[in-house]
């Protein structure tokens, strides 16, 4: 009863707008107005798993399947949805997100056979100070959606990497992450086919240093990859 009343006064104090015009929100909108929601830049790959939107970013590590919710620019305004999650500490909007992505990966068949669900770790000096991992939030929901157990353990970040857009280039960015991540239980993941999920994808070094970990593991699991947001 308390929780229906603040959030009638949070309303009305601050009425929620649109996370990408700033427009006013309707009753019947969550997020972003109807007409926002129109134009969000959906991939609508996932039941095209083989595309090279998501895959070709990681062609030469051999991954099974891959999707992506949306497209990544950040100079446009649906950035504002993946900067709202990582930095804003905006939990709503990466379930309200997560969910939704989840539900269209449930839609494909091309993803039944995951065994498990898990996000792109941070490093702990990283997880301590922003409190929360983005990637998580959005993984649970896929989880959920998929009927998928998550797993948050059994590889760990182990360098606290300069964040990748500050650095300039491919290479810088490939240094960057290299060796960044140790494989804690190598039996987790032994003949598994795992679903790793991330919030935004640009050059993909990241999950990139993860696969290399993980195919480090005999015989190595078979990995796909899904990603809210990537740039083209
Ligand atoms: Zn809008």
């Amino acid at each position: 009863m308390y929780r229906k009343l603040f959030d009638s006064l949070r309303q009305l104090l601050f009425p929620p707008t649109c996370r990408c015009c700033g427009r006013k929100l309707l009753e019947t909108e969550s997020f972003l107005c109807g007409d926002c929601m129109v134009e969000l830049p959906l991939t609508m790959q996932c039941d095209h798993p083989h595309n090279n939107f998501v895959t070709k970013k990681f062609e030469d590590l051999d991954i099974d399947k891959g999707c992506c919710m949306f497209v990544y620019d950040k100079e446009h305004e649906y950035s504002n949805i993946v900067k709202d999650v990582k930095f804003g500490r905006d939990f709503r909007l990466g379930k309200y997100f997560g969910h939704t992505f989840g539900d269209m990966i449930d839609s494909s068949t091309e993803f039944e056979d995951i065994d498990f669900v898990i996000p792109v770790p941070l490093h702990w000096r990283r997880h301590y100070l922003r409190g929360y991992n983005q990637s998580e939030i959005i993984a649970k929901e896929i989880a959920i959606s998929l009927d998928k157990e998550l797993i948050t353990k059994g590889i760990t970040r182990i360098k606290s990497t300069h964040p990748q857009s500050r650095l300039k280039n491919t290479h810088e960015r490939a240094e960057n992450m290299k060796n960044a991540f140790r494989v804690d239980t190598p039996e987790l993941f032994h003949e598994k086919h795992i679903l790793i999920v991330d919030d935004v994808t640009t050059t993909g070094e990241t999950i990139k240093s993860m696969i290399e970990a993980l195919n480090s593991i005999t015989p190595a699991p078979k990995i796909s990859i899904a990603t809210l947001a990537a740039t083209h």
